[in-house]
């Protein structure tokens, strides 16, 4: 009864919907702190900045050496 008509032609079989979901791009916005690429919704991973407020110390060289 209710199946398809035709099989999946080749062209189409490599653009299946869950043939794709692992691909799905990653959006990005612009962090307004260091305007570096970001996940929005998500601390920025350069500086460290979400919602106009440092909220995790942001990756730093020489950490461990605690020189300040
Ligand atoms: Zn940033």
């Amino acid at each position: 009864m209710a199946n398809p008509k035709w099989k999946t032609p080749r062209s189409k079989t490599r653009s299946r919907r869950a043939a794709n979901w692992k691909l799905a791009t990653v959006t990005a916005v612009e962090c307004s702190q260091c305007h570096q690429a970001r996940r929005p919704h998500f601390v920025c991973q350069n500086c460290g900045f979400y919602d106009g407020r440092q909220v995790v110390q942001p990756k730093d060289e020489h950490a461990g050496h605690n020189h300040q």
